[in-house]
């Protein structure tokens, strides 16, 4: 079994981004990341200070504006408004989720499509549906340099994507069934109305999980010598870990190790990959910006 390690791929990547960003600096722009986060959820500081720290250590800027949860809808819209139109950033982040009282589509609109560095914005999304030059998403755009850098073959293979989320895997199966090197795929789509997903599974080349369901899949649902890429990140209760929880996949790891050519551990697979892939993304950003 070959173990998918998202920290070989995301070391490899930034050796290269450090040639760019060097570049970048002898025209004096160092790329530079706005991001905005609504509230105190403690997962979604962790994940923000993970992409500051990445930022720091690659020698580009990044500020966090916090924001209090009970922030109105306009006052969020004015910022992102002044951010899009401020030079000294070259890509702009909203940390998802927002608060119910704010409307996640309409604040990510907002954001100038040139900034938008997750590749959430729906100019960016029909752009990456066409299989034109855009923004990907951080993540999807992670598991396809996984699949890229351990040479994974997806031409002709049968892929299943588990989750059809507008973040992870509506892209991801878009991607992978684009007319490209790292595509055509023949891919379905599965979400939690599929009946019988061991049905698909099983049949699957590669398995692409982005549930959010703590070890759904099991040995018993794939095929043997499958690859598997395996998104999720589930916290669960764990006594004996003296934080009182592990993280998990939406693959039961263990399980399925024997019976697997390839698979992303959790931690240590996609995770690492989706912080590197936001400074790509914001390297690009600042790219194009100085055209
Ligand atoms: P969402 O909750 O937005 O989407 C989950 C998808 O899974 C939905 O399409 C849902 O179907 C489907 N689903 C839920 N239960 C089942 C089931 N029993 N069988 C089949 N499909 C099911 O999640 P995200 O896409 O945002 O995230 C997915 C996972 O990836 C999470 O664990 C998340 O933490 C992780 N994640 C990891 C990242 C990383 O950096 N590694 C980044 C982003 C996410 P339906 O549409 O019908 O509701």
């Amino acid at each position: 079994m070959i173990l998918l390690k998202g920290k070989e791929v995301s070391l490899k990547i930034k050796e290269k981004l450090a040639n760019r960003i060097e570049k970048l600096k002898s025209k004096n722009i160092i790329p530079s990341l706005a991001v905005i986060i609504v509230g105190d959820n403690p997962a979604s500081k962790l994940y923000v200070a993970s992409k500051v720290k990445t930022f720091k250590k690659m020698n580009c800027y990044s500020k966090t504006f916090e924001l209090p949860f009970k922030i109105s809808s306009h006052e969020l819209i004015e910022l992102i408004l002044k951010l899009n139109d401020d030079d000294n950033y070259h890509g702009i982040l909203v940390q998802l989720p927002l608060p119910k009282h704010l409307n996640e589509e309409n604040i990510l609109e907002i954001i100038d499509s040139k900034k938008d560095v997750d590749g959430f914005h729906p100019k960016n999304q029909g752009f990456l549906m066409q299989g034109r030059p855009t923004f990907i998403p951080c993540t999807p755009l992670g598991c396809i340099k996984i699949i890229e850098h351990y040479n994974i073959k997806t031409e002709g293979k049968n892929v299943v994507v588990v989750g059809r989320s507008n973040i992870v895997g509506k892209p991801i199966a878009s991607l992978l069934s684009q007319n490209s090197n790292f595509g055509n795929a023949t891919v379905t789509l599965c979400h939690s109305k599929t009946k019988n997903l061991e049905k698909f599974t099983s049949e699957a080349d590669i398995i692409i999980a982005a549930v959010g369901v703590p070890e759904l899949i099991n040995k018993n649902m794939i095929k043997k010598g499958a690859h598997i890429i395996d998104v999720g990140i589930n916290r669960v209760d764990d006594n004996t870990n003296p934080k009182g929880y592990k993280v998990v996949g939406d693959v039961n790891f263990e399980n399925v190790k024997d019976k697997v050519e390839s698979i992303t551990p959790v931690p240590g697979g996609v995770g690492i990959m989706t912080v590197t892939m936001l400074l790509y993304n914001t390297i690009q950003a600042a790219e194009n910006l100085s055209k």
